[in-house]
């Protein structure tokens, strides 16, 4: 994604846009808060303020850009949208946030939906519980 992204998203190409839309595609985390964001722009020596970059992302989502997710008990969270379709697995101690895919949840999901005359727009599956590192620090 570059400049020619955000001109097609309807998004004048900016300053601020360029960075923050740079860190969510370079960044080794794909979930991201606004907080985590800025921090990284500061580590790379840039000026901004965490009000911008919540903007910015804000201007994102409703671009279509990237998409939000509220996560239980979570800052709001933000991923590029890649328009590949993927449930989370979200750690409630460290927000430790793990993609999957499961072709068998989805069709699964499917028939559960159908026997209900239920027609599926979109769906977001979310598992809540610990990541191996904090599950290895219980006692
Ligand atoms: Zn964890
Ligand atoms: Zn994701």
């Amino acid at each position: 994604m570059d400049s020619t992204d955000l001109k097609q998203a309807g998004l004048k190409t900016t300053l601020p846009r360029l960075r923050v839309l740079s860190i969510l595609e370079n960044s080794k985390v794909k979930h991201l808060s606004a907080e985590d964001v800025y921090k990284e722009l500061l580590e790379e020596k840039e000026s901004t303020s965490l009000a911008t970059v919540y903007r910015v992302l804000t201007q994102f989502e409703s671009a279509g850009l990237v998409i939000r997710h509220n996560f239980e008990g979570e800052r709001a969270v933000f991923e590029l949208d890649t328009e590949e379709h993927h449930d989370h697995m979200v750690c409630v101690k460290c927000g430790k946030v793990i993609e999957f895919f499961d072709q068998r949840i989805e069709i699964q999901q499917d028939k559960v939906a159908k026997n209900h005359d239920f027609f599926i727009q979109d769906h977001s599956l979310t598992l809540y519980g610990l990541c191996k590192h904090c599950h290895a620090k219980q006692p």
